[in-house]
């Protein structure tokens, strides 16, 4: 009986990423609570896919993208190679895992 409980949540979870990283961000307040409550703020870019490939073009390691110099995720911005409406939710996000990991310590 409890090893049922457990396989039925582990197929919740991993789908619930596969959705993720499939590039569907989920906005919905429920999903994206539950979803950031297990996401470092650095792994945050992973899930965003049109961020994955510049991630390393970034100066410096650690970057976090949102007020660094020479960060290749805010140039493709101003360029145009990434939507600013998925960059500001990034913003947002970000914003939130860090808050919860502040909240953690
Ligand atoms: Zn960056």
């Amino acid at each position: 009986m409890t090893d049922l409980g457990r396989g039925r949540h582990t197929t919740t979870t991993s789908c619930l990423l596969k959705w993720a990283f499939g590039g569907y961000v989920v906005d919905t307040p429920g999903i994206r609570q539950f979803e950031l409550t297990r996401v470092p703020s650095q792994e945050l870019e992973a899930y965003f896919k049109e961020f994955v490939g510049l991630v390393p073009n970034c100066r410096f390691p650690s970057c976090s993208h949102t007020h660094e110099a020479d960060c290749a995720i805010l140039a493709a911005v101003e360029n145009g190679d990434i939507d600013p409406a998925r960059y500001e939710s990034y913003c947002r996000m970000y914003q939130e895992c860090v808050e919860k990991e502040k909240n953690r310590t």
